[in-house]
C-alpha cells in the first residue's frame, strides 16, 4: 500500500506500551532518570523499574483485602471476595486488562483475549454471571498462497497448497505427534523445546506453528514448551468437536460483565486510574501505596492479592525471597498489539479464526462470529481482529504512534494480499498496543518456574494468569483468583502460618 493511499484511511492508536506505571512525575521523590529517546512512556516506566523512591504517606484507609490489578484476575478475585471489605486498585482508567472490549459505533470488537473452552473456570464464571454460552463451532482454516483450506489439521492436510512431499510431511508429523502420551510425560515434555519435535519435517510445519504459537502462547517453535504445543496439536487434530465459546469482542465480555456488576454493588471499593507503587508487609498487616489524581495514598490491609503480572509484581512487593524474585524475572513476555480492520461492507465471514502463515499478523477473527446468525442481527460493519504478536526485541516499534501506525499499515497490506476479495479499504484501522501482555510458554516455565514464582508470602498472594499456566489464559487467571480468594478467607479466619497456606491447592 502506498503512503498516499494510507493517508486516506483513518488509523487510531490506543493502549499503553508500558503496562506497569503511567504515574505522575511530580509524585516521584527523587529526580527522574534522564529522558530516553523513546519518550515519556518509557521514561516513566523506568522510574518504577529502577526502584525509584516514592513518598509513603501515613495510612488513610483500611481494608480486609487489597487486590492490585483490575484485569480478569483482579476482577474475579473481587467478585469471589464480595462479602469482605475489599479494595480493588487498577492503574488504567478502565477495567479488563488484557481481556478488554472496545466499540465502534455500537459494534463491539476485541483488543485481546479471544475465546474460552467449555467446562473451564472461565465458562463456569460466565455461566454464574448469567452470560449465554455462544459456541464457535468452526474448526480453524488456513489461508496460504491464495488458497483457503478448511479444518487445517484434520481434512485440511490433504488440501494445503504445498507440493505432495510437504503434505505427506504434515501428515506424518501429525500422526506421529498424536501418539505421544502428553499427560504422562508432562514434566519431561515441558522442559523440551517444541522444535525438537518439528525438526526433520517440512519447514512449512514450523512456519505454521511460528504463527500459531506466538498468537496463542507468545512463543515461536524453538522457544515453545513441547508440552504446550503437543497438547494443543492433539486438541486441534483430535476427534473432539470444537468446544470453544466466545462473545462479540471475545473474553472482554466477561470483564465487562464483572466490572459492571461490581461497580453497581461496590463502587466505593473499585478504584481505577490508581497505580500501586509499593506493597510493604508489616508485622500484622500490609501497607499498599498508590498514586491517583496527583496524590499518593496508603491503605492498610490484612491480606493482598497481587493480580499484576510478575514482571511488575516483583518490583512492587517488598520482602520476596531472592530465589522467588529470580523465578518471577525468568518469565518472559511478548509485545502484542491487535489490529482491528473496520469495513463498512461485508468482506469476510467465512470462518471464526483464520490462520495466515508468513504475514505481518498470524490470524484474524470475525468479531461478531457467534451472533452472526441471530434473528434480527444486522451489523453495519464487518470488523476483523488481526492478531499481531511481536518478538521481544520488537517492543520498541510500539513506543511511538508512528511506529504503531506503520505496523498496522503492514497488517492491512498483508491482509489485502491474501485474496482478491480483500483488496478493499477499511473505513478505519484501530491498533491496540500492549507492551508485555502475554507470558511466553517457554520450556520449563510451567513446571519449573511458575511453581516457584507464585508461592505466597505471609500476607501477600500472587495471582494473575502467570501464576497458573501452562499458557496465558483467562481461565488460568480466574483459577488463580479462586485459589487466592480461598487463601484470603483462611487468612482472615485466622489460619496462622504461610506454610499451611502454601500447601493449599495450586491452580496449575
Ligand atoms: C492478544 C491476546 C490474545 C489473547 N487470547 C486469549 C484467548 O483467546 N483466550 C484466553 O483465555 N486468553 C487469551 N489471552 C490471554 C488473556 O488475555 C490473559 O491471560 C488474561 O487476560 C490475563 O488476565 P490477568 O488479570 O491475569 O492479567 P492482566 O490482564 O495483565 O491484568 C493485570 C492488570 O493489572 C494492572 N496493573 C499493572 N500494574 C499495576 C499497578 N502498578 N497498579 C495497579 N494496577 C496495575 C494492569 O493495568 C491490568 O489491568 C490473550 C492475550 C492477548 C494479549
Amino acid at each position: 500500500m502506498t503512503q498516499s493511499r494510507r493517508d486516506f484511511i483513518k488509523f487510531v492508536v490506543a493502549g499503553s506500551v508500558v503496562a506497569g506505571c503511567p504515574i505522575d512525575q511530580t509524585l516521584v521523590a527523587a529526580p527522574p532518570p534522564e529522558a530516553s529517546v523513546h519518550g515519556e512512556h518509557n521514561e516513566i516506566c523506568h522510574a518504577v523499574r529502577d526502584g525509584q523512591r516514592f513518598d509513603r504517606p501515613p495510612v488513610s484507609r483500611r481494608a480486609d483485602v487489597v487486590i492490585v490489578g483490575g484485569g480478569v484476575s483482579g476482577l474475579s478475585a473481587a467478585y469471589f471476595l464480595q462479602k469482605y471489605n475489599f479494595l480493588l486498585l487498577e492503574k488504567e482508567p478502565h477495567w479488563g486488562g488484557n481481556a478488554y472490549v472496545e466499540e465502534f459505533e455500537g459494534q463491539v470488537y476485541g483488543t485481546g483475549s479471544a475465546f474460552e473452552s467449555m467446562d473451564t473456570p472461565g465458562t463456569h464464571l460466565a455461566a454464574e454471571l448469567g452470560m449465554k454460552m455462544l459456541r464457535v463451532d468452526d474448526p480453524d482454516p488456513t489461508l496460504v498462497h491464495g488458497t483457503w483450506v478448511a479444518d487445517t489439521w484434520r481434512t485440511g492436510l490433504d488440501h494445503l497448497p504445498y507440493p505432495p512431499a510437504v503434505r505427506r510431511s504434515f501428515k506424518a508429523f501429525r500422526d506421529s505427534m498424536m501418539k505421544i502420551d502428553v499427560a504422562a510425560r508432562k514434566e519431561e515434555l515441558d522442559n523440551q523445546p517444541f522444535s525438537k519435535y518439528t525438526s526433520g519435517y517440512a519447514r512449512q510445519i514450523s512456519q505454521w506453528w511460528d504463527g500459531y504459537g506466538p498468537s496463542n502462547w507468545g512463543a515461536k517453535t524453538k522457544d515453545t514448551s513441547a508440552f504446550v504445543a503437543l497438547e494443543s496439536l492433539q486438541s486441534i487434530a483430535g476427534d473432539r468437536p470444537d468446544d470453544r465459546i466466545t462473545w462479540p469482542g471475545g473474553l472482554g465480555a466477561i470483564t465487562k460483565t464483572l466490572s459492571e456488576l461490581l461497580l453497581r454493588s461496590r463502587s466505593e471499593s473499585m478504584v481505577s486510574a490508581a497505580t500501586v507503587v509499593a506493597v510493604e508487609p508489616q508485622k500484622d498487616e500490609v501497607h499498599i501505596t498508590y498514586a491517583r489524581e496527583g496524590k499518593m495514598e496508603t491503605v492498610a490491609a490484612r491480606a493482598v492479592i497481587m493480580a499484576t503480572p510478575k514482571f511488575i509484581t516483583w518490583r512492587l512487593v517488598a520482602g520476596i525471597p531472592e530465589a522467588q524474585i529470580a523465578a518471577m524475572r525468568k518469565i518472559r513476555y511478548i509485545p502484542y498489539p491487535v489490529v482491528n480492520l473496520i469495513f463498512d461492507k461485508p468482506v469476510y465471514r467465512r470462518a471464526y479464526d483464520t490462520w495466515c502463515p508468513g504475514n505481518a499478523f498470524t490470524d484474524f477473527v470475525v468479531a461478531d462470529w457467534t451472533i452472526r446468525n441471530e434473528v434480527g442481527y444486522k451489523p453495519k460493519y464487518n470488523i476483523l481482529s488481526c492478531y499481531t504478536p511481536l518478538q521481544e526485541f520488537e517492543r520498541g516499534r510500539l513506543l511511538t504512534e508512528e511506529g504503531s501506525r506503520e505496523l498496522a499499515a503492514n497488517v492491512l497490506r498483508d491482509f489485502q494480499k491474501l485474496l482478491p476479495a480483500f483488496r478493499t479499504d477499511p473505513l478505519e484501522v484501530h491498533i491496540y498496543r500492549r507492551g508485555h501482555p502475554m507470558f511466553m510458554s517457554t520450556p520449563g516455565n510451567y513446571t519449573a518456574t511458575i511453581p516457584v514464582a507464585r508461592v505466597p508470602l505471609e500476607r501477600v498472594f500472587f495471582g494473575n494468569a502467570d501464576s497458573a499456566g501452562p499458557e496465558s489464559l483467562t481461565s488460568g487467571a480466574i483459577a488463580a483468583s479462586r485459589m487466592g480468594a480461598d487463601w484470603v478467607e483462611k487468612l482472615l479466619a485466622g489460619a496462622p502460618r504461610a506454610s499451611v497456606l502454601r500447601a493449599s491447592r495450586c491452580p496449575a
